[in-house]
């Protein structure tokens, strides 16, 4: 039997009969199918399906397929869903795609670094059309872990460290990915991963052990999946991690206390890969059926690969252990979600290969990507040798990114293709002020072998300038790639030292997911770009941020320690008993390194200057239920056109609860033409002063605090305001 419902999509009361409909015609196995995921054959653009799909699918023991895209076979194994199983449930088709699926986008810490939330909006609904456009409905995007350990691979798929900009990006995200609402098929539905606090392992350790208070974990962690969760996100990944002794795919606490009861998230929670089957590694449960029972129970709804919930579910309801109450209405979330996306409408809406050929890399999409690429580098230094003249120049373009197309686009690239990803090699070659390229490698990346040095320094020597181009593979950041020194791998410190014997004047391009500790060149060389993994059109987009065509706006969304010993390090510390204060030994202190870190949270450069007046309050005290307006002027003091982001932070000076130095509390990416100076504004409120307080209540508390504007984390004005409730 096929079950095409003939239904126009959008509210759930409308689907509800269909679904009970469809509910009562489903084996206890139909039901388990739907809420069990497994990926592709890795053959993802399908030239034969493997039997064992097939079988799959057409026993209904399958709810959704990841890695499978492409207009042609996801129609096909769509086709086998609909016309060979007994209900003809259409499947749900899912990727990972985090920063663009064909057009590949800045990593997401490198968009995140724009504060252009926009730019970011735009660059989620771009991967999001051309994810559609190939058959995929849903994507397991955004990634919304605050991180303040950069040895933790995947900070680069994040927002930094920071939880007002990573809420504030978070929505961006979910806004762009579902756009509007599903009528049009080129919408998916976002995921919003990995629920909770993945990004706080002990010892910056991929998978590692999360153990916080409950102030942090809802102060610092939760509120970016909150505010993806309030743009509208469909669905919840639950996370590999356990937090506080019970992992996170099994948390009571986590999926319903806080998800489904505080939150009223009444969607679909997808486990991460495997994470079913590892609550027995973990040890909260001995076998199949007891991890099927514990993920299951506690709020995950869907099982991604581990096939549990498909072995276990039928037996654990049949035997009563599981109600069959609680079995519908996981089936009933997925089966809406179908609804939703309008699949029992036209199960092969998605599949349009024309539309896949005329969206995939469109010029508009590349132009897309390139804009967001500008946007998201960050200055770190320039002692004046940015940007490069443009008087014709003799370059030599040194290091082992330079010529790479493949680490362009960074991990977790979905389908891109690093082939077609232009290197900064591809972008000078071309560049109309470069007089004469020379070029070489000098090492790669990770190895030891110096053997290239000689010829890299021959090279520079016939040069005016040095293009140094270090960093990270791509491979190093991204999931499992948690590293123990944040220094740049292989030789390429000592590459740079023996290039600094030339004299040349040495801009340094630094290619990478996270922070690292660059101390040297940072001392050493006369400008570092922090280029990221900056996508398909890389190459041109550094290039005209080099040559001035491009105003560097970026601002660094995590904080680069100076040492690894400093990690955990973060903009928003505590002030402690015994506060640094330059002098006195017995201070929260090292001894071998001071408390700053290289660069702080907030900060980059431009090629403008910017000079902040003093704050403007509009009073000095304000109640519960009124608000506050601080203004600031700021000056564009050169003769270039400049984007600034203005930062506000705040301060409670004395609270119930410890509270940081500081916190971000407002931002506004501004543009500010050469000369002009222009008034910028924020609203305070009561809600911005609330936190946690020690009876777990999110309230403010009557008080003064300090209020920051200024162009990072370390570099404002300050003044003082009262807050009586
Ligand atoms: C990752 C998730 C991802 C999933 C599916 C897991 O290993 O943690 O972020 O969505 O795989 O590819």
């Amino acid at each position: 039997m096929v079950l095409i419902i003939g239904l126009n999509t959008i509210a759930k009361a409308q689907f509800q009969a269909k679904i009970d409909s469809i509910l009562n015609l489903m084996t206890l196995e139909e039901k388990a199918g739907q809420l069990s995921i497994f990926t592709n054959d890795l053959n993802e653009r399908g030239d034969f399906i493997q039997d064992q799909y097939i079988t799959l699918i057409t026993k209904g023991a399958v709810g959704g397929i990841f890695n499978a895209h492409g207009a042609e076979y996801t129609r096909r194994l769509q086709k086998i869903a609909v016309e060979k199983s007994r209900l003809g449930i259409p499947l749900l088709f899912a990727f990972d795609v985090i920063h663009g699926h064909h057009t590949i986008f800045p990593v997401p810490i490198a968009e995140a670094a724009s504060w252009d939330l926009k730019a970011i909006e735009k660059s989620a609904r771009v991967a999001a059309s051309e994810a559609a456009a190939t058959g995929l409905h849903w994507v397991f995007a955004p990634m919304c872990d605050v991180s303040r350990d950069p040895r933790w691979g995947r900070v680069m798929e994040g927002a930094g460290e920071d939880t007002y900009l990573a809420s504030a990006v978070a929505s961006a995200r979910v806004k762009g990915l579902q756009s509007t609402g599903f009528q049009d098929a080129d919408a998916v539905a976002a995921c919003v991963k990995h629920f909770a606090a993945y990004g706080a392992p002990q010892a910056g350790r991929e998978y590692h052990t999360v153990d916080m208070s409950e102030i942090t974990l809802r102060e610092t962690y939760l509120p970016p999946y909150k505010s993806a969760i309030d743009a509208g996100a469909l669905t919840v990944m639950s996370a590999f991690n356990e937090v506080n002794g019970v992992p996170a795919t099994a948390n009571h606490f986590l999926l319903n206390d806080i998800l489904r009861e505080e939150w009223k998230f009444d969607g679909v929670v997808v486990s991460d890969y495997t994470s079913v089957l590892e609550l027995i590694n973990h040890g909260i449960a001995s076998d199949t059926s007891g991890a099927a029972f514990a993920g299951f129970v506690n709020g995950t709804d869907i099982d991604m690969q581990s096939s549990f919930y498909n072995h276990a579910l039928p037996a654990l309801v049949s035997k009563g252990v599981i109600s069959e109450t609680r079995l519908d209405e996981a089936v009933a979330k997925v089966l809406e979600l179908k609804f939703k996306l309008g699949l029992f409408e036209d199960p092969y809406k998605f599949c349009s290969k024309e539309r896949e050929k005329r969206v995939l890399l469109s010029p508009q999409n590349l132009s897309e990507s390139q804009n967001m690429a500008k946007k998201s580098l960050v200055l770190l230094k320039n002692d004046g040798v940015l940007p490069l003249n443009s008087s014709k120049q003799k370059l030599a373009l040194i290091g082992p990114l330079a010529k790479s197309r493949q680490d362009m686009i960074g991990g977790w690239y979905a389908a891109g293709n690093g082939e077609i990803a232009e290197s900064l090699y591809d972008a000078l070659i071309q560049n109309k002020n470069v007089k004469e390229l020379m070029y070489a490698v000098g090492c790669e990346t990770t190895a030891s072998d110096t053997s290239h040095f000689q010829e890299a320094y021959e090279t520079a020597l016939q040069a005016d300038q040095i293009i140094l181009a270090l960093g990270e593979a791509a491979w190093m950041t991204g999931e499992a790639t948690s590293r123990s020194s944040i220094d740049l791998p292989g030789v390429q410190n000592q590459l740079f030292s023996r290039l600094l014997k030339t004299g040349k004047p040495i801009t340094v391009v630094l290619f990478n997911g996270r922070p690292l500790t660059i101390n040297e060149i940072d001392h050493y060389a006369n400008a570092v770009l922090e280029a990221w993994f900056p996508g398909t059109k890389a190459g041109s987009a550094i290039a005209s941020v080099l040559f001035g065509d491009e105003n560097p706006s970026g601002k660094l969304p995590m904080t680069f320690p100076k040492s690894v010993g400093q990690i955990p390090i973060h903009y928003n510390m505590k002030n402690t008993g015994r506060p640094w204060d330059g002098v006195t030994n017995t201070t929260s202190r090292y001894t071998d390194i001071d408390n700053k870190p290289l660069y702080p949270f907030g900060y980059g450069l431009s090629y403008s200057t910017f000079d902040y007046s003093s704050i403007i309050l509009d009073r000095d005290s304000f109640k519960a239920g009124e608000t506050l307006k601080a203004a600031i002027k700021v000056k564009n003091s050169s003769s270039r056109d400049g984007e600034e982001v203005v930062q506000l932070y705040i301060r409670d000076l004395v609270g119930s609860v410890t509270r940081p130095v500081k916190e971000l509390k407002g931002f506004k990416k501004v543009l500010i033409p050469a000369g002009k100076e222009i008034m910028i504004e924020f609203t305070i409120d009561e809600n911005l002063l609330k936190f946690y307080n020690t009876k777990h209540g999110y309230a403010s508390e009557s008080g003064t605090f300090e209020l920051m504007i200024g162009t990072s984390s370390e570099k404002f004005q300050t003044c003082f305001f009262n807050f009586t409730k």
